[in-house]
């Protein structure tokens, strides 16, 4: 995975950073609790191929929340 496409690529949804899980070979975004998959080295980034992350997966991060107006 190119460190350079990755810092490039944001979550659809929010327009936010995503995480790259190694080992689930996933691109996470917290915000939303999803998990985009990639495939043959290439980033799905469809909302609607997106895994929802269960609970426990989702980082303890729900600070980000507020922004509604
Ligand atoms: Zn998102």
């Amino acid at each position: 995975m190119d460190k350079e496409l990755l810092a490039m690529l944001v979550c659809p949804l929010c327009k936010g950073k995503l995480k790259y899980d190694r080992e689930a070979g996933e691109l996470v975004c917290r915000f939303d609790g999803l998990a985009y998959p990639i495939r043959d080295g290439i980033p799905v980034m469809l909302p609607e191929e997106a895994r929802a992350m269960d609970v426990d997966e989702k980082l303890h991060d729900s600070s980000g929340r507020s922004g509604e107006s």
